[in-house]
């Protein structure tokens, strides 16, 4: 008995045309530019970008988009929100640089990120960004830092909410209550705007009460600026069909992978209600008895502020490997070990002790007959753990060294996290793509 398994990654427009239209591209662009290849798409980017601005509007509330910039390293990206004027979030100096060099204004940047560098902090002082206060010890040290720099720092405090005590990130409500006080005494350095939060998970009714709790806290601060409120990201994105999710957690089981493996735990792949959907029920969440949380921000001039990362960049980028070989074990253990031309450095779930789940395609380099084929797939690193894909995959063509393999939706976090130069393999070129019906335009990401 073999436990093969299929969960088709849904696929946007741009991916069918390329596939359809473009394979030939593909294929020499991986012959030239090498295993693996990322190929990003900022059309994608831009039109996630309108949804969630279009969401905002649709509620009548003030919002503005800042993304994510961990998400993904590529400049393009950095590039698209200098054109549709949202945004970024950055958490270090590196990333700050690379926002303000790709053209973003330093008042549409956010620095948030625990225990922030003086370096940081200058850097984001001198360029007006809006930073996030982590602690009391930070907030002192901006204080400082703004009186040096004979600047007056755009603050928000972070909030740690009491279901998140366990957190790393943010104040305590009681540090909060303290950090107000705090700003009120030197006002003169510290122009306290608002307050912001970051959970983890999807929960978009949780999110919609710690934001009514920190619209409260505005209204309770007495300070005439202070009037904004930062959701931060966890925006849910929907890899694949929700009803073949449900059943394919339903029949999860250790067989399933190659030795055994197994996992505790998964992203929630088949989200019901994803990107701006998800705002859409934040925003339309009852706070109080008949009031929703737009009506309150409404009601109370505040200005709402999301950072989505991977929602951004939903369906705007996928990573092509090249098959380097195939140890066919078909007969012994009812499955091949296709063995790609990358690692799963180039597929960063691994981060999260996890898999990422949608099934690669296979774009086989030759025609052939069709016939069942379950294979799992390793990277060319020389440790076991080296799994892009441990699951036992049902693929419908035989796998040949030569063949290209294709993760779709990678550009949130999969791409690049966690890529490094092990094996002193050079790290992967990223394509930027666009397509024009009916052709193909190709450059390499790059700052300029
Ligand atoms: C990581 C992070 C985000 C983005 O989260 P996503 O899940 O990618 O939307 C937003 N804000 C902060 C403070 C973060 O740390």
């Amino acid at each position: 008995m073999t436990y093969s398994s299929s969960l088709p990654g849904l696929r946007h427009l741009w991916v069918e045309r390329l596939l359809e239209r473009h394979a030939g591209t593909l294929t020499e662009l991986v012959d030239g530019l090498g295993s693996p290849l990322h190929l990003v798409c900022p059309q994608v980017f831009h039109a996630n970008v309108e949804a969630f601005q279009h969401s905002f509007t649709q509620a009548q509330v003030r919002g503005s988009v800042l993304f994510a910039k961990k998400a993904n390293k590529a400049n393009c990206f950095i590039q698209a929100c200098a054109q549709c004027a949202i945004g970024v979030d950055v958490a270090s100096v590196g990333e700050l640089q690379k926002a303000l060099a790709g053209g973003v204004a330093g008042t549409d940047i956010g620095v948030s990120g625990p225990r922030k560098s003086d370096q940081l902090l200058g850097l984001g002082l001198s360029h007006q960004c809006l930073l996030a206060v982590d602690s009391l010890e930070e907030l002192l040290r901006i204080q400082q830092l703004a009186l040096s720099l004979r600047q007056r720092a755009r603050l928000l405090l972070r909030y740690c909410p009491s279901s998140q005590a366990h957190s790393r990130f943010g104040l305590n409500p009681r540090e909060c209550d303290q950090a107000l006080v705090f700003c009120r005494q030197h006002a003169a350095n510290l122009d306290l705007q608002g307050f912001s939060f970051h959970l983890g998970g999807y929960d978009t009714a949780q999110r919609a009460q710690v934001a009514s709790h920190l619209v409260d806290l505005c209204r309770a601060s007495e300070l005439d600026n202070c009037r904004t409120v930062n959701l931060g990201g966890g925006f849910a994105v929907r890899y694949v069909d929700p009803a073949q999710w449900q059943a394919f957690l339903a029949e999860d089981c250790a067989e399933r992978y190659h030795n055994d493996k197994g996992f505790a735990g998964f992203y929630p792949y088949g989200a019901l209600r994803a990107g701006a959907e998800a705002l859409d029920d934040i925003l339309a969440t009852p706070v109080s008895p008949g009031l929703s949380l737009a009506q309150k921000v409404i009601e109370h001039g505040v200005r709402l502020i999301i950072e989505p990362g991977r929602a951004l960049l939903d369906q705007a980028g996928i990573s092509v490997f090249r098959v380097q070989g195939v140890k066919d074990r078909t007969a012994s253990d009812g499955y091949a070990q296709v063995t790609v031309q990358g690692s799963s450095f180039n597929l960063s779930e691994q981060w999260f002790n996890s898999e990422f789940l949608p099934d690669p395609l296979l774009l086989p380099a030759s025609p052939r007959p069709r016939s069942p084929f379950v294979a799992c797939i390793g990277g060319a690193t020389c440790l076991e753990s080296d799994m892009l894909t441990w699951r036992k995959v049902a693929f419908d063509y035989p796998i040949q060294a030569g063949d290209l393999l294709i993760y779709l939706n990678t550009a949130g976090y999969q791409m690049d996290s966690n890529e490094s130069p092990f094996h002193e393999a050079p790290l992967p070129h990223k394509v930027v793509l666009e397509l024009r019906n009916p052709h193909l335009r190709w450059k390499l990401d790059s700052l300029a």
